[in-house]
């Protein structure tokens, strides 16, 4: 496994790999890897013969007042946690060289940057949309893979390759969670405690959403109040948000349609969480 701190390092090798014609698959992360993101690992492998992950805590899409330094940075944990996943290349550059002073273009994806978690983070898509272009733009893949459980990030991406014509495939991975239901996340670690079971209001409000829905409830809001009532019944789970969403444009709904997305977003304890559940009122044939 080749590991690059520079991005000639990384050049070269995917432009080795692209002369011995194998396509390859990426997985941008910011570390702290857990099965989730071996499971994009694992799909990258499926579909490309050669697998590059980013590890990377990118400095711009977090707030001033969010858990940037906190975040967890177990690098040599990380490393062999992907020799084992059979990963080709992985990247883990420091901030400075991805961000050099004088750095100063950005990107916006406009109108989903704004809506659920891009209201209550303020610049973060913004420092999402810009880093993964830059990555895209290093690794040059022929697929990238996102996990669902960022549900609005893997579309905010798709819309910004769209847009800006990037010739990557988007794939997008199932959430992988606890047996519980918790997904797993790289900020799981930090729930203290009690913390660990009053996070799984979340996951819960998503399928108590899901039960009413498809059970034939037509006001969109009612259930919305009740994901929200569900989360607040445990004691330190402060919501963010708990909506029933269109799932290509997040504009949110008023009755229901077809396909929809529930998401959630709340801090338990100090730990913020976020989850969606994409849920259908077509009957499986
Ligand atoms: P992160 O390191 O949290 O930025 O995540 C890197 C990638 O892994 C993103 O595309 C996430 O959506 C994805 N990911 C994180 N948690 C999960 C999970 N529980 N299941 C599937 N994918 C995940």
């Amino acid at each position: 496994m080749i590991v690059a701190e520079q991005v000639a390092d990384v050049r070269q090798a995917v432009h080795d790999a692209h002369r011995r014609t194998l396509s390859v698959g990426c997985v941008p992360t910011m570390g702290a890897l857990h099965a989730g993101h071996v499971s994009l690992i694992e799909a990258a492998r499926r579909e490309c013969r050669f697998a590059a992950v980013t590890i990377f805590v990118n400095p711009t899409q977090f707030g001033p007042h969010e858990d940037f330094t906190r975040y967890p940075r177990p690098l040599e944990n990380d490393l062999e946690l992907c020799r084992q996943a059979g990963v080709d290349l992985v990247f883990a550059p420091r901030a400075e060289t991805l961000y050099p002073p004088g750095f100063g273009t950005f990107v916006d994806v406009e109108p989903l940057a704004q809506v659920l978690e891009g209201a209550f983070r303020p610049g973060h898509f913004r420092g999402v949309a810009t880093v993964v272009l830059k990555l895209l733009n290093i690794v040059q893949p022929d697929a990238a893979y996102f996990g669902r459980k960022d549900f609005q990030q893997q579309l905010l991406i798709r819309k910004m390759c769209r847009d800006l014509d990037l010739a990557v495939e988007i794939r997008t991975c199932p959430t992988v969670r606890e047996p519980g239901g918790l997904a797993l996340s790289s900020r799981n670690r930090f729930l203290a405690g009690g913390d660990r079971q009053k996070a799984l209001v979340l996951s819960q409000a998503l399928l108590l959403a899901e039960r009413r829905l498809q059970a034939g409830e037509q006001d969109v809001q009612t259930v919305c109040a009740e994901m929200r009532r569900h989360m607040e019944s445990a004691r330190g789970v402060a919501v963010d948000y708990a909506t029933v969403a269109d799932p290509e444009t997040l504009v949110e709904l008023a009755v229901p349609i077809a396909d929809m997305v529930a998401l959630v977003a709340a801090r338990v304890g100090s730990t913020r969480l976020i989850d969606n559940l994409v849920l259908s009122l077509e009957r499986p044939s």
